[in-house]
């Protein structure tokens, strides 16, 4: 009898969670392992900003309930991390000393927020939104009308800023050049979208330079506020929250030394493998080789994320399938005069 082949996916988000699925379609008899250093099952990000909306539980916020991995039989070792990937002995090696052999490998292990150097220090004064847990203190930092300052700020950020506003906090955001980002907008054809910021309630000032995040006490002349924003040059600025969005690094350390090829992210063909035969990767970790651009390029968003999972699961499983690489992903007003992404629509 043939033995069943052993699929091992590192990161459980919208790719990794929907290579799974599909690889257990496309190979009855296989052994998935899903391996994830988030300690909860897959949970939408889009949908952290629900916390606002009176959501106070996070599995309302699972995307598929527990029984659904048993039922599949997909094995989900959460709160594990990978160290390493043997090219030569196809094992993974976890942080804990373990490791882990497979006949083939998907990386989706995503990206993290990139933090200017000079910023790094003053982290541990500021907010991270990337786990159920951010989310909840957040809201608990904000009380009813709270004072957030965002720093950068990607299309993550603003994401987030737009349901802010909603749910009444007061947003300002601090930009610099990745204002937008990873939509690319020349400085002088700005204007426009930022007036549809401002529509939604979110206050956009440019030219001050944030060099450092202070904790001050609220028993103060600061009052509500816990936070001091301080710039290169004028007067500092208080808040309850300081949020840095400065666009996404993809998070594959461990894949130094695997023998595949890494540029800013994992570097991938259209039929999303890399330079690795047994090796495929998907969703914010890889960059895929555009023949219509010429280079290797991020496909970012929900939508393009998903569909790396779908496809890398059939091409693992013997399909040619390429992504579609040709993209415009354009960042649109609405008729309402407000800021409309395509990275930030999602099922
Ligand atoms: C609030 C919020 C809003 C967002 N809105 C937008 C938006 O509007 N538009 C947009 O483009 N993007 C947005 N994003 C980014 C969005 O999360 C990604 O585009 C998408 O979710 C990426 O999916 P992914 O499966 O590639 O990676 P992720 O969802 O990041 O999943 C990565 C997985 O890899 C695991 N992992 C990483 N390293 C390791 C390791 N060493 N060992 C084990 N496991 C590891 C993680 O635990 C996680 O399970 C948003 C993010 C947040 C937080």
């Amino acid at each position: 009898m043939k033995k069943p082949l052993r699929y091992a996916i590192i990161g459980s988000g919208a790719a990794g969670t929907e290579a799974a699925c599909q690889l257990r379609l496309r190979d009855p008899e296989s052994e998935i392992t899903v391996i994830t250093a988030s300690k909860l099952q897959f949970i939408s990000r889009y949908d952290l900003p629900r916390v606002f909306e009176g959501v106070d539980d996070w599995r309302e916020l699972l995307v598929y309930p527990p029984e659904f991995y048993e039922d599949n039989r997909i094995t989900v070792r959460r709160n594990t991390w990978v160290a390493g990937v043997n090219p030569r002995e196809n094992k993974l090696n976890f942080r804990h000393k373990e490791e882990m052999s497979y006949d083939k490998l998907l990386v989706a292990s995503g990206g993290g927020g990139y933090m200017p150097e000079a910023l790094r220090e003053f982290l541990p004064y500021m907010n991270p939104f990337s786990t159920f847990s951010n989310a909840a203190r957040l809201r608990d930092s904000l009380g009813k009308k709270g004072k957030v300052l965002m720093l950068g700020s990607d299309m993550v950020g603003l994401d987030l800023a737009r349901y802010l506003t909603s749910a009444g906090h007061d947003v300002t955001v601090y930009a610099n050049e990745l204002l937008f980002w990873p939509h690319e907008i020349k400085p002088e054809d700005t204007a426009p979208y930022v007036k549809a910021l401002e529509t939604m309630g979110i206050k956009v000032v440019f030219g001050r330079k944030p060099v450092a995040v202070e904790p001050v006490n609220s028993s103060s002349k600061a009052g509500k506020y816990t936070r001091r924003l301080v710039f290169e040059k004028g007067k500092a600025e208080l808040a309850n929250v300081v949020m840095p969005f400065y666009g996404l690094m993809p998070a594959l350390d461990f894949m130094i030394g695997a023998n595949v090829d890494i540029e800013r992210g994992l570097l991938v063909n259209p039929e999303l493998k890399t330079t690795n035969d047994r090796i495929w990767a998907a969703g914010d970790v890889c960059q895929i080789w555009s023949p219509e651009e010429n280079r290797y390029s991020f496909y970012y968003g929900w939508n393009n994320v998903k569909e790396m999972g779908h496809l890398a699961a059939h091409n693992m499983t013997g399909d040619n399938r390429e992504i579609k690489t040709a993209q415009t992903n354009e960042l649109k007003i609405t008729k309402k005069g407000e800021l409309h992404s395509p990275y930030w629509e999602h099922d």
